[in-house]
């Protein structure tokens, strides 16, 4: 694809790169321009969505009420009991502690909130506003903790202080401030934690159920569907399954300088991701148990006798059909450029609002020659790209959905908010019977740009469509 004939900031130039073309390195993991208008996130919602899933904690905003109504409840991430998580409470700093400091406030908040819904661990997010006038957060939570009995964790997440993925770290150091607390009594040597899952759509339900058919016991959800005392005592699995490159991995990293468990990273999209998840964890516990590998290779096989059929006929139905991603983590991107191929497709954009250099290395390996690689991109950018190259699906986040809606492209949501499993098995069956009905959907026909262009795939798809409907 050629970029030269779309308008980018010069600084911004060495973020885009297209694979094949000799450029080896992008520019990335950097402060977002001003006023390019990043589709990131700051670092106080980087933080948020990593320990929102966390069920039974309380999750007390520390600043102006905007930043806490900003990410009130944004994750579709499931419980299977508490649900304390939805509930965003604000301290809702006005004028008056802007001026005068709202510690006391803060205080205040923290332990008449905690005497109400007694949760089992409170953490206390700091935003531009508390980072700004200088509320010594750490202190305040430090004496609440003292007197209530259950761990008060103040979260660094000052939303000027760097990007989504300082507000990764955040939640990181944050978790690690629990994790090492908890009596380990009755973990047994097949044991993991299950890291940088959020439970959308019911997922980490999913992914337990193989590991456990495994033979494996699953101490800690870290943070879909997440327990403070599970996490408390997550030091005592023999390991940690990590998915994602940028939410949990600090995390990971910390476990084993710390309590020596040792991690694996993982994806659970797209069908070889998912089942080489399985057989990398089978792989780690054979000395210790050689039919974990049986067990995995038979949900493995089970699985796949009613999908590929499947994906064969909707690999018919889509060969040659275009599609763009741009995601929040890196690491989603590879296997849903694996998946899109599954379906006969060629992904022309690929982007990433938190890659690093490793995850732009690995993007460029795995897509074809040609594509296009961007680093925090801005919607004006993103535009040109897909309107340039008439793709026919942008997965993306709630941010990218509007993009390709006033474009009149199909849109697949990949991110927070979705209420469709996509990880697992099953999950790309989901997937694939989404992006089947939105490509084919006989709208995009009636798209200014694309009037008159029918062609004989669309008049299949139609028909199916109708049928299905
Ligand atoms: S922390 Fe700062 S940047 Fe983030 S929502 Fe609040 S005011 Fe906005």
């Amino acid at each position: 694809m050629d970029t030269d004939s779309i308008s980018v900031f010069a600084e911004r130039k060495g973020q885009i790169l297209v694979a094949g073309s000799g450029q080896e390195t992008i520019s990335c993991d950097k402060q977002s321009l001003s006023g390019a208008v990043s589709q990131r996130a700051c670092v106080f919602c980087g933080a948020r969505v990593v320990l929102y899933p966390i069920a039974d904690a309380l999750h007390l905003v520390h600043g102006p009420i905007g930043c806490a109504a900003y990410t009130w409840d944004i994750r579709g991430a499931l419980s299977s009991g508490p649900e304390l998580h939805r509930m965003s409470f604000s301290t809702d700093m006005r004028e008056r502690e802007v001026i005068f400091g709202a510690e006391k406030k803060l205080e205040q908040s923290l332990r008449e909130l905690i005497e109400k819904y007694q949760p089992k661990g409170a953490f206390v997010y700091s935003t531009c506003v508390a980072g700004v006038i200088g509320d010594d957060i750490e202190a305040v939570c430090k004496r609440v903790e003292k007197d209530v009995g259950i761990p008060v964790i103040a979260v660094q997440s000052e939303g000027f202080k760097g990007n989504k993925r300082a507000g990764y770290s955040a939640a990181c150091k944050a978790i690690d401030r629990l994790v090492g607390t908890g009596d380990t009594t009755g973990i047994g040597p097949l044991s993991i934690n299950i890291l940088g899952d959020f439970n959308l759509a019911g997922e980490i339900w999913l992914i337990r159920q193989y590991y456990e058919k495994m033979g494996l016991q699953v101490v800690a959800n870290i943070t879909g569907d997440g327990r403070i005392d599970d996490i408390r005592k997550s030091h005592g699995a023999k390991l940690n399954v990590v998915q994602c490159s940028g939410a949990t991995m600090e995390l990971a990293k910390y476990m084993k300088e710390k309590h020596d468990v040792p991690f694996l990273r993982v994806s659970y999209f797209g069908i070889e991701d998912m089942a080489e998840s399985l057989y990398a964890v089978a792989r780690h516990f054979q000395d210790v148990d050689w039919q974990v590998m049986e067990r995995a290779r038979k949900i493995v096989a089970d699985e796949l006798l009613t999908l590929v059929p499947e994906m064969k006929a909707l690999k018919k139905r889509l060969q040659g059909k275009t599609a763009a991603i741009y995601v929040g983590g890196a690491f989603k991107a590879f296997s849903l450029i694996k998946a899109f191929r599954h379906l006969g497709m060629k992904v022309t954009l690929v982007g990433s609002q938190t890659g690093t250099e490793e995850d732009y290395r690995e993007i460029q390996q795995v897509c074809d020659p040609g594509t296009v690689i961007v680093d925090d991109a801005n919607p004006l950018e993103l535009g040109a790209f897909l309107r340039d190259n008439d793709v026919d699906i942008l997965v993306g986040g709630v941010k990218e959905r509007p993009i390709a809606y006033k474009l009149g492209l199909g849109f697949c949501d990949h991110n927070h908010e979705r209420k469709l499993a996509l990880e697992g098995f099953l999950g790309m069956r989901n997937f694939a019977k989404e992006v089947a009905a939105t490509v084919e959907s006989p709208i995009w026909r009636l798209v200014p740009r694309r009037i008159g262009r029918t062609t004989a795939g669309t008049a299949h798809s139609t028909e199916v469509v109708g049928k299905e409907s």
